[in-house]
């Protein structure tokens, strides 16, 4: 790594070096031959018969030329020096985007193997201890339970892949529909409790509200959430609100963790986004969770907002255009 950063840098000098030496270049060619144009101009009135009756037109005449020929310069040069401006700040632009995407690439794919290959290793060490050993009832429990929850990760992390690479290339068709969204969220709080049954969750959820949704990405996005709020929430209390502003219906994810510092609160929205760095990352992930949030919600005409929790933490909301009961 440290050595690819090394030559980064090194193309990236390269790259201002030839930029100052094409602007240098194109400065001094400027010079050149405004030098050129008022000495040729010098010449042209020594060579004038200066008791010619014309003698003073012939001056105004060489003048007006060379003043012609300045502008003509001047006018060139400038078209030059946007063109190479305008064509540096986008090769810039472009080659900062590639890197950006080389190393978000990068992290994604570290991240994606290690999260691939450690539910397999669990379910497959917990079904072999299954098959060899004989066990208490109480411990066969407890290892099916914990395949249980690595099963699920797997497929919470398959469904997001699939579906990013769907709404990506526009193979996802959005089946929007009338939801009861107290029932909906019911329903994962309810799969959330069965997956998570040592998290403290409180929830406060008011009824009869319908919105006009995808019933299955609406429920990936409250998965994601409540996901997130257990990954990143220090086993603290968990609260899932449901409430309206007369507009919209907003739900509400609130965890008690370390909360999210202000300079990442945009980011962490950008695919493949995670905050830290892999070794200080203690939670498993992809960076797609949030990202997938906010893409399905936009695409619902909705929002999603993060602020601080009241003394540590992130609440999450999301805020879902408001359709009538009748
Ligand atoms: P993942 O959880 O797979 O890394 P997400 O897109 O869901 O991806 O989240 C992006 C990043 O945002 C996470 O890596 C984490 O650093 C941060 N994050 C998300 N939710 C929370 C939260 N509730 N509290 C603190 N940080 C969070």
């Amino acid at each position: 790594m440290p050595f690819q950063k090394k030559k980064i840098q090194f193309v990236f000098i390269i790259y201002w070096v030839l930029l100052a030496y094409i602007i240098a270049a194109l400065v001094f060619w400027f010079t050149a031959l405004n030098k050129q144009n008022v000495q040729m101009a010098s010449y042209k009135i020594e060579r004038l018969n200066i008791n010619a009756i014309s003698y003073s037109a012939d001056i105004i005449q060489i003048e007006a030329e060379k003043k012609r020929k300045l502008a003509q310069y001047i006018g060139e040069g400038a078209t030059f020096l946007g063109l190479i401006l305008a064509g540096a700040i986008f090769i810039f632009r472009a080659v900062r985007r590639q890197l950006r995407e080389t190393k978000e690439q990068q992290n994604f794919m570290m991240a994606i193997t290690h999260e691939l290959k450690t539910p397999i290793a669990v379910t497959k060490l917990n079904l072999e201890t299954l098959q060899k050993r004989a066990l208490s009832e109480q411990q066969q429990q407890r290892l099916i339970h914990t395949s249980l929850i690595e099963a699920n990760r797997l497929d919470n992390l398959c469904n997001n892949l699939l579906l990013s690479s769907q709404l990506e290339s526009k193979a996802y068709r959005m089946i929007q529909e009338r939801l009861n969204y107290h029932t909906l969220v019911e329903e994962v709080l309810l799969e959330f409790k069965q997956r998570y049954p040592n998290v403290p969750i409180t929830e406060s959820l008011k009824k009869d509200y319908i919105v006009f949704a995808d019933d299955f990405l609406l429920r990936m996005v409250i998965h994601n959430l409540l996901d997130n709020a257990v990954k990143y929430g220090d086993k603290q209390p968990i609260e899932l609100h449901l409430k309206d502003d007369g507009k919209n219906c907003l739900l509400s994810v609130i965890d008690a963790g370390a909360g999210i510092a202000n300079e990442e609160k945009e980011k962490i929205f950008q695919k493949f986004y995670r905050v830290g760095n892999d070794a200080t990352r203690a939670a498993k992930g992809t960076g797609l969770g949030l990202y997938l949030c906010r893409r399905i919600i936009e695409t619902h005409n909705g929002k999603v907002h993060l602020t601080d929790g009241k003394e540590t933490g992130s609440i999450f909301t999301i805020s879902l255009p408001l359709t009538r009961n009748s």
